[in-house]
């Protein structure tokens, strides 16, 4: 039988490689497993598997067998170490059960603490502990706790009742309760519960320990889990491990305290010591930012000018302690840890590590230090940086010269700049980003719940939490700029207002954020270009080295061209001439063209666009200089460049001399039920080949302009789209053939050129072989691949897409990710068959699939020579494909 159940701490010092695989016990329960065998203070304790949790899912919430007799065992071992029994009435056990999943989602699932408490062992706590007013604190957090996680009852009523038990006594801080009103609050509490449920709050410790563990698996599926797993692209059929570990109490009098700490500041990177801590507290308190906690090292505290003790400053011995765990820690990992821990009356005790997150920024020195520092190689500097966190430094920052109207400051939890219009709420923030305002949220503090509206948000404004609350926690992780602890920012939800010192402003105003220090500022404050250089220039010249893929643009005009180019770029991918017809001043002889009765009239309105388009590609082709460009021909159904109001209809009338009856009746002629698979891509080179005529003249023509002016000829890769048989490339190639003939006649100028097609269609992925003998490169848009493939419309996708992802159907987004599976086949069946025929094919892939790390892993394994991505995914794209390589 497969073990279920693994233990860790006290004499449980040997794990074995099920113990140690996260997939197996959850990122926590390894490492609490792996921390205890290397001899660091872990608090005994054991593991339930994921594999449990899957399987409980699986059969309508059922156990399997053995696993009761199985945790009883562990349960044992956990009482034998600390000397305590669980549910003994003089001297109780009591334990924590928390979730831990393959990858940390933060505050997602459920965690019960104190449980082992009831109506007598609370007496036996208070004895042992010779605290009662301790053994009356914990109850009441544990009947709180446990009644919100696994009764299902609102924390509120909890919340309210401790509120006005404060408010009778005249109290302001919990910790001014004395013993007598934690156990009067703790009948109160019993009280809530049986007027609630109709039924006491269970006293038998094994029921509520059951009661937890069936709690933190059913949290794997609660919708908040189901929101964090769809926007990091976690499978839903992972599940969650339990831990359930002997608790250590941060809150028995000041010798006590909890905290959380980095070993390095995964804000910038820096090596030095960062974490918070509070003294005589849980941890929770920290978590959940209830109390805004004190700086770890006194350097910090100074830095943030705080009064308030650091713990180096407090708590001299038990800092040393930490001090020497970090240590340990990162010579271990080899990496940043991010790791929780109790002091328990100057004792020290390790509640969790694990592998930090951290900012783009962060990432990057730590990677570029590490490598200096010898703890690490540049391969896996590399492969330590997600290539998507690099979005975040790509994007510019606030103008430091620009004049700021500041309003307060408070931490900053997560860099970048953002402006936006003030909401107040999550739903709020979803609702107006779906209409395509900017947003920044403002809340008090943020709960798991508000997570679709901190990632619909361009940033995030917090009044209380510290640098490790929810809110920033997860704003890192999304790369969403964050300032949370801004104490002066009150909020008035029922008003729809916010108060910051003596402004007032209203939901719907501007403000921005600099999350890089903590400023909140009114209305708008312009932006600078990022810095490329230091450590991103750095580990992109490691990339470099080692990625074999080129790594090209999808771009069309001259701005994006540049960007791509400073980004690195190696080239343009695609450069889709249909954006160049939209521009203002050309609209109008493109409606003509498309609107004229016949050829004759067509023509005329192209001969109005070919300088136009000639001066485009002159741009590009100067902007691109000595690089490949690949530009197609044009694509879209030609209905999408007609007008749709009546004054535009007019203008046309007035601009064409048609009357504007006669101009609608064309459109409605040319309305199509299915553009997608209708008039479209290289049909319509292929019925009217007068449109492709003109734009192969406009390359050749700016191509030699080019060539004359600089003396250095560009390589033009003419692409034609959508294309599904040999005979349609082979007319189409046969055409621009003839224009460059034409053209080179005229200018006296000969060049270098390509003719290729995309690969779009899964006929086309299929008889690649016969069509390479016409192209002579393939570009795979796997936007139209996966659309025809899968038989799903890429514009219609977004409405139940989320549902198949959720349900497992999809592991990702396939306009996303590649279907590897699927779409991958026929990707990879074209590059085989069309290099059969031709073996030096070029072979590259277009689609936005391009940018994206896992399809461009695929891409490496098919060995296509070229991934091109729009201008901000390209640094991403060289990294991506330098992982692939080295993979
Ligand atoms: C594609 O289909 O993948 C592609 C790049 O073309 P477009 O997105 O312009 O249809
Ligand atoms: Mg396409």
């Amino acid at each position: 039988m497969t073990q279920t159940v693994f233990t860790f701490g006290g004499n449980a010092l040997h794990t074995n490689a099920r113990q140690r695989d996260k997939t197996v016990t959850g990122g926590k329960g390894a490492n609490l497993a792996e921390m205890a065998s290397i001899g660091l203070p872990v608090p005994p304790g054991f593991t339930i598997t994921t594999e449990e949790c899957v399987s409980y899912l699986q059969h309508g919430a059922d156990f399997s067998d053995g696993l009761k007799a199985a945790v009883a065992e562990a349960l044992q071992h956990i009482e034998a170490t600390v000397g305590k029994g669980f549910g003994d009435a003089s001297d109780p056990l009591l334990v924590s059960v928390r979730s831990g999943a393959r990858v940390s989602m933060p505050g997602m699932m459920d965690t019960v603490l104190n449980l082992g408490l009831n109506d007598e062992t609370v007496e036996g706590l208070a004895n042992a502990s010779g605290d009662a007013r301790f053994a009356w604190d914990s109850y009441r957090r544990f009947i709180q706790m446990y009644s919100d996680v696994v009764l299902g009852l609102d924390h509120g009523l909890f919340e309210e009742a401790l509120e006005i038990a404060k408010e009778d006594k005249g109290y302001y801080a919990d910790t001014e309760m004395e013993r007598e009103d934690w156990q009067a609050l703790v009948s109160q509490y019993k009280g809530i519960v049986d007027d609630e449920l109709g039924r006491p709050f269970p006293q038998d410790v094994t029921e509520q320990l059951w009661g937890a563990i069936r709690a933190v698996f059913d949290s794997w599926d609660s919708d908040r889990a189901k929101v964090y797993r769809r926007l990091n692209d976690i499978p839903s059929d992972w599940g969650t491990a339990v831990n359930v570990q002997a608790m250590v109490f941060g809150n028995m009098g000041d010798t006590s305290a909890t905290g959380v700490a980095f070993t390095r500041d995964p804000a910038t990177g820096e090596k030095a010591y960062y974490g918070e801590y509070l003294i005589n507290a849980q941890g929770e308190d920290v978590v959940a930012g209830i109390r805004t906690p004190q700086y770890l090292t006194k350097a910090a505290r100074e830095a943030a000018n705080a009064k308030q003790p650091s713990m180096e400053e407090a708590m001299p011995d038990a800092y040393a302690q930490l001090a020497h765990v970090f240590e340990l820690l990162e010579k271990h990992y080899k990496d940043m840890q991010d790791i929780e821990f109790t002091v328990q009356q100057g004792t020290l005790w390790m509640l969790q590590t694990r592998s930090g997150k951290r900012t783009a920024k962060a990432a990057l020195k730590m990677a570029v230090d590490m490598v200096g520092e010898g703890l690490i190689d540049e391969e896996t500097a590399i492969a330590r940086v997600d290539p998507m966190a690099l979005d975040q430094l790509l994007h510019p920052t606030l103008d430091p010269d620009a004049p700021r109207d500041i309003l307060t400051s408070g931490l900053p939890a997560s860099p970048g700049a953002a402006s936006g219009k003030i909401v107040l709420d999550a739903d709020t923030a979803e609702q107006w980003a779906q209409r395509g305002e900017k947003v920044i949220l403002v809340r008090v503090e943020t709960s798991p719940e508000d997570i679709h509206g901190m990632h619909a948000a361009q940033g995030i404004l917090t009044a209380r939490g510290g640098m490790t609350s929810h809110a920033a926690v997860v704003a890192r992780g999304m790369g969403r700029p964050c300032v949370s602890g801004a104490s002066a920012v009150s909020i008035d939800r029922k008003a729809k207002t916010l108060r910051i010192g003596n402004r007032e402003l209203k939901e719907g105003d501007t403000l921005t954020l600099d999350g890089a220090n903590g400023q909140v500022m009114a209305g708008e404050v312009p932006t600078i270009e990022p810095e490329l250089a230091g450590d991103f220039g750095t580990l992109m010249e490691w990339a470099d080295k080692h990625r074999r893929m080129r790594v090209r643009t999808n771009a069309e005009t001259p701005e994006d061209c540049r960007m791509a180019r400073q980004f690195g770029a190696e080239g343009i991918g695609l450069c889709r001439t249909e954006h160049m017809f939209f521009d203002a001043g050309r609209i109008s002889a493109v409606r003509q063209m498309i609107l004229a009765e016949d050829e004759k009239g067509r023509r005329a309105a192209l001969e109005k666009l070919l300088p136009e388009q000639r001066k485009d590609f002159r741009e590009i082709f100067e902007v691109m200089a000595g690089l490949p460009c690949t530009i197609r021909l044009l694509d879209p159904p030609l209905h999408e460049f007609l007008p749709h109001a009546d004054a535009e209809f007019e203008e046309l009338a007035n601009a064409t001399g048609y009357g504007v009856d006669h101009l609608k009746r064309r459109a409605d002629e040319l309305h199509e039920f299915n553009p997608m698979l209708g008039h479209r891509g290289c049909r319509l080179g292929i019925t009217y080949p007068e449109i492709y005529e003109m734009q192969a003249r406009a390359i050749f023509e700016a191509a030699c302009e080019v060539a004359k002016d600089s003396g250095e000829a560009p390589v033009p890769e003419i692409m034609i789209p959508l294309v599904a048989t040999k005979r349609e490339l082979e007319l189409l190639k046969a055409l621009v053939d003839k224009v460059a003939v034409q053209v080179f006649g005229e200018t006296g100028c000969t060049l270098e050129y390509l003719v290729g097609t995309m690969i779009e269609l899964p006929r086309a992925a299929l008889m690649a072989g016969e069509i390479a003998e016409e192209g002579a490169f393939f570009s795979f848009g796997t936007n139209d691949l996966t659309q025809t493939t899968l038989g799903v419309s890429r514009d219609d996708s977004a409405r139940f897409l989320n549902v198949y992802v959720d349900r497992g159907i999809f592991a990702r987004d396939p306009f996303v990710s590649l279907d590897v599976d699927g779409v991958g086949q026929l990707v990879e069946l074209a590059a085989e068959r069309g290099r059969a025929t031709r073996p030096d094919i070029k072979l590259g892939i277009c689609g936005e699939h391009g940018g994206d790390p896992a399809s461009i892993a695929f891409c490496e394994g098919v060995g296509l020579d070229y991934v091109s991505a729009s201008p901000y995914r390209v640094p991403i794209a060289r990294l991506a494909a330098a992982q692939a390589a080295l993979n």
